[in-house]
């Protein structure tokens, strides 16, 4: 098949030229837009990423110009007007599951290293500085930690967990017997929020889930609190968390996503002004840790990533079943 690649950068370049089971693949590094769109024309077929938007103007324009089926090189598709796909029989298919590790042990990166504060360490040591003032930490064995969303990422994050010793404590709509077994406590969504140490959201966004991070469900919580946001920006409200951050209400903040990121993340902005206020506040905080969107990037993840993308497209030009098929829920 021929097919655009969108949002590419190097790395998506070598693991999918790589994996190539035979496709005729353009890779384009612009994200797709509605001003991008005009790229795809005369492709069968678009691979897009997190950031890339295909909402009913793009899908109407690619339609008219010929696609006919759309793969995600990722597990998210809140970018993707799913339903407005499906009538125009336009089948989207996702990687579901690539590495859960991969994005469960970036979490968990992130909070050792706000815990530990080992970046501050390293600056230190650099410059000759082997103070050891304000590095103080907390010990993670017993720690009481809250886990939003125990799928595929959740599940691996509470092994993790459970290795260090912490008390695991989660809100799921459908929980896990499995995880049920090793020890996690399930809860409503505010218990398990309320009296915690650390929360890590492992959920998708949706129309459920947006702003789950809100100034209501704040409230109870234990002053103090990490909040780690490895899934999805919108998740959180970020207007809020940076009062709750300035306020002390949350301690510190480890975010591999953010709302905005779209304009900003994959790209080097270091010789620019970010023109974003709530980005540049949240990177200037001493208990905050950003990184742009890179839970995914292992080699496991990308090469799973690549592998199973071209499986999805070789099932559709087959006309096998589609398992990776987004499902429409009602
Ligand atoms: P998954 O589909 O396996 O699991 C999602 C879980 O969330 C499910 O168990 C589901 O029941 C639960 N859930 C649904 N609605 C919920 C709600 N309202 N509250 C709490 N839980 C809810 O997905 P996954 O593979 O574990 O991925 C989770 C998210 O991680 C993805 O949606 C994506 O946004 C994000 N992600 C980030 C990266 C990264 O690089 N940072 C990479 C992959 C995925």
């Amino acid at each position: 098949m021929k097919i655009a690649v969108f949002s590419t950068c190097q790395y998506d370049e070598d693991f999918l030229s790589q994996h190539n089971s035979g496709h005729q693949i353009t890779f384009f590094k612009v994200a797709l837009s509605e001003e991008s769109a005009v790229l795809a024309a005369g492709f069968e077929a678009i691979c897009i990423f997190v950031n890339d938007i295909l909402n009913k103007q793009v899908l109407d324009i690619l339609h008219q110009s010929g696609l006919k089926l759309v793969v995600l090189r990722c597990a998210g598709f809140n970018n993707v007007d799913v339903r407005y796909a499906d009538q125009l029989e336009i089948p989207v298919l996702r990687v579901p599951a690539y590495s859960p590790e991969a994005v469960a042990e970036h979490a968990m990166a992130l909070i050792l290293t706000l815990n530990r504060k080992t970046h501050k360490a390293y600056n230190r040591v650099r410059e000759g500085n082997f103070s050891l003032e304000k590095l103080m930490g907390v010990n993670l064995n017993a720690r009481k930690v809250a886990v939003i969303g125990t799928g595929n990422i959740g599940k691996a994050f509470c092994r993790i967990l459970k290795g260090f010793g912490c008390q695991i404590k989660a809100y799921d709509p459908f929980p896990s017997a499995e995880m049920q077994e090793l020890g996690v406590e399930y809860g409503a969504l505010e218990d398990t929020l309320n009296d915690v140490d650390i929360i890590s959201l492992h959920c998708p966004l949706s129309i459920d889930t947006q702003y789950l991070i809100n100034e209501h469900s704040l409230k109870g919580i234990k002053p103090g609190v990490m909040l780690i946001n490895t899934s999805r920006g919108g998740l959180i409200d970020t207007k809020v968390v940076i009062a709750a951050l300035k306020s002390g209400i949350i301690g510190s903040l480890g975010l591999d996503v953010y709302e905005q990121e779209s304009e900003f993340f994959f790209h080097d902005f270091s010789e620019l002004i970010i023109q974003d206020e709530q980005l540049s506040q949240l990177i200037s905080f001493p208990n905050v840790l950003v990184t742009g969107h890179q839970g995914f990037l292992t080699q496991e993840a990308m090469t799973e990533i690549a592998k199973v993308t071209f499986d999805n497209i070789d099932a559709f030009q087959a006309g096998s079943p589609l398992v990776n098929r987004v499902e429409i829920r009602s």
